[in-house]
């Protein structure tokens, strides 16, 4: 068996909170229950979204809950040349093209209509680069480990940007070419991304790259039956070890683990080399998890 290789990567767009928890805890038991390593990789290819500071209170956040990652963090802000490789590969594949339409132009369409695939529409204009979906791509399928078998048509998942008009590049590029790079195996990550995987799989396939295993995990939602997020403004993770017993023993319950009442107030290690021993994917349940609801 490969050995596995499992990696966290937030955007550093705010300081984790409980959902952010969620995920990183599920990534890290998956990885350490497997004898794997776990990596850290701070997504911040879009500055203007990364506040200053804000990657430190996620690094020192995970400290505080005893999430140790192996080896240096990778920073995406560093990975221009590997991102510029990737495109450069994909449009002398024909399989990416400039594009100058702003989404004003084409909001009628529920998806990019394709218009500049065979050449920019107004030339002299900034172009973002997107994905051809029309070209020899087949249906995207997959097997979630929660939420089991994936099936998307390309041709309603449109023409994916992969870099920016900005010059910024686009997540779904960066995630693919940096998962590959890491030789990352099992990427476990929040339910909010599973409508992502399809372009990823497909920038994959195009990129004749590696495919890892997939695990989404269930969405946790907030007081107000919204989806916890930044923009929601879940409440950041504290860092003081008084805060951070019951907040891991909640993140523990809500990953289906039930843990032992006793552990609630435990020193995190104690947590975590139980929850390690304990962890079972498969008592995940693809339902949403509310958080007040089982306080
Ligand atoms: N950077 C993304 C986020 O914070 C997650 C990327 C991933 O896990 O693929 O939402």
């Amino acid at each position: 068996m490969t050995h596995y290789r499992g990696r966290f990567a937030p955007t550093p767009s705010g300081p984790l909170h409980f959902g952010s928890l969620v995920a990183a805890l599920a990534s890290y038991l998956d990885a350490r229950s497997a004898r794997g390593e776990w990596l850290l990789r701070i997504e911040d290819i879009d500055p203007p979204r990364c506040p200053p500071g804000a990657a430190d209170t996620i690094l020192a956040q995970l400290e505080a809950f005893g999430l140790h990652w192996n080896g240096e963090v990778r920073w995406q802000h560093r990975r221009d040349a590997a991102y510029g490789e990737a495109l450069e590969q994909l449009a002398g594949q024909g399989l990416a093209y400039p594009c100058s339409c702003s989404r004003k132009q084409w909001r009628e369409h529920a998806i990019y209509p394709g218009w500049c695939r065979n050449g920019v529409r107004e030339p002299g204009k900034p172009v973002a680069w997107r994905l051809r979906s029309d070209l020899g791509l087949r249906p995207v399928a997959w097997r979630d480990r929660l939420f089991g078998q994936q099936r998307f048509d390309p041709a309603e998942l449109g023409d994916v940007v992969l870099k920016r008009k900005d010059g910024l590049w686009a997540y779904q590029l960066a995630v693919v070419v940096d998962d590959a790079d890491q030789q990352i195996t099992d990427v476990v990550r929040g339910f909010d991304l599973l409508d992502n995987t399809p372009w990823q799989r497909q920038l994959q396939h195009a990129l004749a790259l590696p495919v890892p295993r997939y695990l989404h995990l269930p969405l946790i939602m907030g007081e107000d039956g919204q989806k916890l997020s930044k923009q929601n403004l879940a409440p950041a993770l504290p860092v003081e070890d008084d805060e951070v017993r019951p907040l891991l023993h909640h993140a523990l319950t809500a990953l289906d683990q039930a843990p032992p009442q006793a552990l609630a107030d435990a020193p995190v290690s104690e947590q975590l080399d139980w929850a390690i021993a304990a962890w079972r994917a498969d008592s995940l349940r693809p339902v949403p998890y509310g958080v007040v609801e089982r306080h």
